[in-house]
């Protein structure tokens, strides 16, 4: 093929983003297209939730207080990510009261970032906002975000300028992760933000463009560019129940985050070994010029301590390909990142 001529082929291959069937379906019938326009929701807010039956209902009530106010229409969004309370039944009553309430139902717990990512993928919003629904992000600080959205923002995130009720270990190792991630990777992740952010239909979109499996959605939202800002809040402490992310999910999520956007700690092996090659070296000339002046350097304990000091750097350093090895096998898998079991209230 000629450079930079584009055949008919190229045009018309399969899978080309623009060239889906919904192309020509809605050159047919341009009238239906428009009715469904009119039915989109300005809002769609996305939640995900895990054994939040005590919350719900009060998270409920205060996304409708405050969104509702703005006459425009909305959906919430409720993902159900494998709760083994009385969740689902909940949704599924509000859903049968208040028909803007959308449930995705999963097959089992998939986890927080993913509940984010399929609820995301069900929203029909111009604009979509992603918040926890155990109420530690209030839900009136959405409204603000969305008057920045009107300015033509394009994502704006929440930045938390206190949070209450987290132990002094949680904040301490979060400020730390934040500050490393920030120094290791190319991708401006802003400091004391979490995954609550509105997002305009177009991040939404490119969003869904990325389906990797272990995803750190705060990070993949910033790299994908658009016209972005912040907004503060106080983060609240948690109104009920327990948080969901113990040190072990803590610990995961951060390699998540940090192998996702950065390749250093691969690097890492590199410049160690040329360290350690070079005080090898020096150890050489120094063994030999002491016996060619005749003192030998006595010693299996230094022989014995070297061995196993090598021995952990070099297991640690297959550890960290281990982690690298370990997610690409997952992605070529190319198992789905979820499965829904149930989806309630998206037909129409
Ligand atoms: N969550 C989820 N799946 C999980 C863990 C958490 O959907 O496997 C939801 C949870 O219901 C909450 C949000 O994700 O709405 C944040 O979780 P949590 O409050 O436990 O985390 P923390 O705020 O303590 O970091
Ligand atoms: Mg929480």
């Amino acid at each position: 093929m000629s450079m930079g001529v584009l055949t008919g082929k190229d045009i018309f291959s399969g899978d080309h983003p623009h060239m889906t069937l919904v192309e020509p379906v809605t050159q047919a019938r341009p009238r239906d297209q428009r009715v469904t326009d009119a039915e989109r929701p300005t809002f769609s807010i996305v939640a995900p939730v895990y054994n939040e039956e005590v919350l719900l209902p009060e998270f409920y009530s205060r996304v409708v207080a405050a969104i509702e106010p703005l006459g425009e229409p909305f959906e919430i969004v409720l993902v159900n990510d494998g709760s083994r309370d009385r969740s689902l039944q909940i949704m599924l009553e509000l859903h049968e009261r208040d028909p803007r309430v959308k449930v995705i139902n999963f097959s089992r717990n998939f986890g927080h970032q993913i509940a984010i990512t399929a609820g995301t993928d069900y929203a029909r919003g111009e604009a979509v906002a992603v918040i926890d629904s155990d109420l530690q992000d209030p839900p009136e600080v959405i409204v603000d975000m969305i008057a920045r959205w009107r300015e033509g923002y394009q994502l704006i995130y929440g930045v938390r300028s206190e949070r209450e009720g987290e132990t002094a270990f949680k904040l301490a190792t979060a400020s730390l992760f934040y500050r490393l991630i920030r120094k290791i990777t190319s991708v401006d992740i802003p400091a004391d933000t979490g995954d609550f952010r509105l997002m305009d239909r177009k991040v939404v979109d490119a969003l869904k463009s990325m389906r990797e499996h272990h995803r750190f959605m705060r990070g993949l939202s910033v790299w994908v560019g658009f016209k972005q800002t912040g907004v503060t809040y106080k983060r609240d402490a948690r109104k009920a129940g327990v948080t969901k992310y113990p040190l072990r999910k803590m610990l995961k999520f951060a390699m998540d985050g940090i192998t996702a956007f950065s390749y250093l700690p691969l690097q890492l092996a590199t410049y160690v070994g040329f360290g350690v090659a070079a005080l090898g070296l020096l150890g050489i000339i120094i063994v030999m010029t002491l016996r060619l002046i005749g003192n030998e350097l006595a010693g299996q304990a230094t022989t014995l301590v070297a061995v196993l000091f090598m021995g952990g750097v070099q297991l640690v350093f297959l550890g960290i390909i281990g982690e690298y090895l370990g997610r690409i096998y997952d992605e070529v898998k190319q198992r789905p990142l979820y499965i829904v079991a149930d989806a309630i209230g998206f037909e129409e």
